[in-house]
């Protein structure tokens, strides 16, 4: 399908080809699921709110509910606050939700709703009923991508609805990042181990991967409650993981409620996750349990064992900044060599971090923000790799290519498991590790002559 794909590579400014990345309210969206009882709004035409529906629902294989305010040509013109009030109103008829999360969209944003002040006539006028929670987030998608619009959110969660009593909490704030359910289910069990109070948040566990019951719920047990989420501002600290997504709403706590912030890389591989691990010692003063160490070991064990099969291996990595910095660190300890890591955000975070992780290690990786996967592709057929790591979309090139393929990432459409199965911590990186590992085991087995297709390893 992608034969075609040309070997010289032209500059170009103005033109995405496979774009990696994806539209700002989506990642809103999702960062909104992650309240407890919250419906997505999407401010704009339906089209757009179908589209970040879809994608959500594919990837998670779950059906994904929002509103929109379902504009048409006339609000072009006119504006779209009447369509968001006659919308709140249908909401709370038919729906009744405790939060509604607003996320706008390119056409809204080039009109120029004002939201908060239509939120606040809203209120005022009794189309938000009394207790009912209204926040948003500026979300045009004619900047940045899927990683703006869930930090944009996350920190409209922050500075509509953290509250500082002036009596601190024994608890720490932990924002998860753009990961999957698993991923945050998988942090929440970490800290419950070592005996950490936190709240989470976003959390879209037990909402995005709910069980079946065999009866439908409009709003899944998980997510972060509002009554929570009002803690945040005397909780000890907040650890934000994934700088790209989480800075903004851990800086804009530390500003409103002054808790303390420590950001950090997602937590994937050894290093990645010691450096949590530390950071929680640091803030609580407590030590991590056996359990937290024994699954640490199991993942060293596993580095240290299969290592002669990563040694060398040439890896090409297109993803989220805030995935592929700490995946990159991971590989690199394994021996393998990313040669070609790009993300289609622009992250001076992925830019800086990666440089200087593979600066020494691998001195000739090609790096590069606001990429696209054709320009991946480009620099696969000047110089071919052994495994490609990248979302979905990816998978075209790794047929064109004849390569082992490793789907990681958003978003996933065509597999499951992906929310299931978690890639933070010792135990996800463990996970992760062995996926890849494999993946370049199968493509072993199908190329090894017959004299050393061997059964045991
Ligand atoms: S890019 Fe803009 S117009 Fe397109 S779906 Fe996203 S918000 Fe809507």
């Amino acid at each position: 399908m992608l034969d075609a794909t040309p070997t010289t590579l032209v500059e170009r400014q103005a033109l995405r080809v496979n774009p990696a990345k994806t539209c700002q309210p989506i990642g809103a969206m999702y960062s909104a699921l992650g309240i407890h009882g919250c419906l997505p709004h999407s401010h704009g035409s339906q089209g757009c709110c179908s589209y970040h529906r879809s994608h959500l629902t594919r990837h998670f294989r779950e059906p994904i509910m929002a509103a929109t305010s379902s504009f048409t040509e006339g609000t072009a013109v006119f504006g779209g606050g009447a369509n968001l009030r006659q919308a709140l109103k249908t909401i709370y008829k038919l729906y009744d939700p405790p939060v509604v999360a607003i996320t706008t969209t390119c056409l809204s944003e080039t009109i120029g709703d004002d939201i908060p002040t239509i939120i606040r006539e809203a209120t005022e006028s009794g189309v938000i009923p009394n207790g009912k929670t209204v926040i948003h987030a500026n979300t045009p998608s004619y900047v940045g991508c899927h990683i703006t619009g869930w930090s944009n959110m996350t920190a409209s969660m922050v500075k509509y609805l953290s509250e500082r009593s002036g009596e601190s909490r024994n608890q720490v704030n932990l924002i998860p990042g753009y990961v999957e359910p698993s991923d945050t289910r998988e942090l929440k069990q970490m800290l419950a181990t070592w005996g950490i109070d936190a709240v989470t948040f976003p959390d879209t566990s037990d909402v995005v991967d709910t069980p079946q019951t065999g009866h439908f719920q409009m709003y899944p047990q998980g997510g972060t409650t509002v009554e929570a989420l009002k803690t945040t501002g005397d909780s000890l600290a907040t650890i934000a993981l994934g700088p790209e997504a989480s800075t903004q709403a851990a800086i804009a706590l530390d500003a409103k409620c002054q808790v303390p912030a420590h950001i950090l890389d997602l937590p994937i591989g050894v290093a990645a996750t010691d450096r949590l691990v530390q950071t929680l010692m640091d803030v609580t003063g407590t030590q991590p349990t056996d359990e937290i160490v024994n699954a640490r070991g199991r993942l060293v064990d596993v580095m240290t064992d299969m290592q002669a099969y990563l040694y060398e291996k040439r890896v090409a990595i297109a993803g989220d900044p805030d995935q592929v910095v700490p995946l990159v660190e991971m590989l690199v300890t394994c021996g393998a060599k990313p040669v070609y890591v790009i993300t289609g955000a622009e992250s001076k975070y992925f830019r800086d971090r990666t440089q200087a992780i593979l600066g020494e290690t691998v001195p000739e990786a090609v790096i590069r923000d606001n990429a696209d996967l054709f320009y991946l592709h480009q620099l696969m057929k000047q110089e071919p790799v052994d495994l490609l790591i990248s979302n979905v979309y990816g998978k075209y090139i790794a047929r064109a290519e004849d390569v082992p393929f490793v789907r990681y990432g958003w978003p996933i459409l065509d597999r499951v498991g992906h929310s299931y199965f978690p890639t933070l911590g010792y135990g996800g990186s463990l996970h992760l590790l062995c996926t890849i590992i494999n993946t370049l085991l199968d493509r072993k087995d199908r190329d090894d002559p017959d004299e050393v297709f061997e059964l045991v390893l």
